[in-house]
């Protein structure tokens, strides 16, 4: 098939990097002959047919600017069968032969209806949670944890002249790779994540036996998708039973969307150039219901529903019936890649347990 004119889409939880994917997929796709165009807000602007053409200079200096140009959005509707009929709609009347969507697990399963419905469509990670099995990296993930190390080193400034404690809550609601690793990177003495039980106990008593040794000041983080027995975050309850137990005054900080944005990183810049120019490249191949992934330093791909449901796999969550439509090679695969990155994780926990 030739392709006349491709779309570009952001969607989900933005990250920064988006807009170095917008740029890079702008200048390729325009650079083969194919017109790009921007939809906005995600499957809001493609159900709502809003959109414009991008030129090359339409994205000149983006590649430095956090946030997504495209703007982002959840759109529900696009999960119904209405949604999908005003979305193809918008394709018919403004010939959009095929789409990149960018964004996280949700996106990539808007994408793969797309796919399904005959817009060949390609999915990329805009995610700042690196919480996609199939991918080593999400474009996003190495900004965000830089802006983690930048605010917790600030905080240790102020809680070491004042001898204090921080709990500091990051976001990752399923995945706890930016507490675990922020948590190393910035000498944490205790790290909550979903992944691991947290031993409180023996933390509360690391804190006494530093303080005793004349340490001023500590630093535990939490991921935001660790909950207390009332469904409350926990790092709010950790605080105070630490200023309790210990007698360290301790504070509880939550840096939510703080995190999400600012300037994209070398490493994210990077990996948005390469991924972004991959994606057009795919789908101009013919390719369709895939998503760009790096595995060991390469670009590769996998298809979509192979991806997701690896994560299922990875997080214990799948379903009756979710592997019947893999062959066995296939879920061999999945096994193999699950187990990767369990170990990874593994691994790094357990270097962070003997680091505090
Ligand atoms: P992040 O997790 O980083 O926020 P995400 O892509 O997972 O990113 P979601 O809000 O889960 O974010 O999904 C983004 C959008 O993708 C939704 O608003 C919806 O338009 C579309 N989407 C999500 N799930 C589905 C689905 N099951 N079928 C079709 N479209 C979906």
């Amino acid at each position: 098939m030739e392709f006349k004119k491709i779309g570009v889409l952001t969607s989900g939880g933005d990250a920064p990097g988006m807009n170095a994917v917008i740029r890079a997929v702008t200048r390729v796709a325009n650079a083969a002959g194919v017109e790009t165009y921007g939809i906005f807000e995600g499957y809001q602007g493609l159900m709502d047919g809003n959109l414009v053409r991008l030129t090359g200079s339409d994205v000149s200096n983006i590649i430095s600017k956090g946030g997504t140009m495209l703007y982002t959005a959840r759109a529900n509707e696009f999960k119904e069968p209405s949604g999908m009929e005003k979305a193809l709609k918008t394709c018919k009347e403004h010939g959009i032969d095929g789409i990149i969507a960018i964004g996280g697990d949700g996106t990539f399963r808007g994408a793969t209806d797309l796919s399904a419905h005959g817009i060949p469509t390609i999915g990329l990670t805009g995610t700042i949670d690196n919480d996609i099995t199939a991918t080593d990296y999400t474009v996003g993930f190495d900004t965000a944890m830089n802006t983690v190390l930048e605010c917790v080193d600030r905080l240790r400034d102020t809680c070491e002249s004042h001898a204090r404690c921080s709990v500091v809550e990051v976001m990752g609601r399923d995945a706890g790779y930016i507490a675990l690793q922020a948590g190393i990177s910035v000498g944490a003495i205790g790290i909550v994540i979903k992944e691991f039980p947290f031993d409180e106990d023996a933390m509360m008593k690391r804190i006494i036996k530093s303080k005793k040794e004349g340490r001023r000041s500590f630093v535990v983080i939490v991921s935001e998708g660790v909950k207390d027995e009332e469904g409350k975050p926990f790092g709010e309850g950790l605080s105070k039973r630490i200023e309790e137990i210990t007698n360290v005054e301790t504070r509880f900080v939550r840096l939510a969307h703080i995190i999400r944005g600012g300037a994209p990183t070398l490493r994210d810049r990077l990996a948005a150039s390469m991924m972004g120019s991959a994606a057009v490249k795919l789908l101009l191949e013919g390719k369709s219901n895939l998503v760009v992934c790096e595995r060991n330093a390469e670009i590769v791909t996998y298809e979509i529903n192979f991806a997701l449901t690896l994560d299922k796999m990875y997080k214990n969550k799948l379903k009756q019936g979710d592997l019947d439509r893999f062959a066995s090679s296939e879920i061999h695969e999945m096994e193999i890649l699950a187990e990767v990155r369990r170990k990874e994780m593994l691994d790094m926990y357990n270097s962070a347990m003997s680091l505090m």
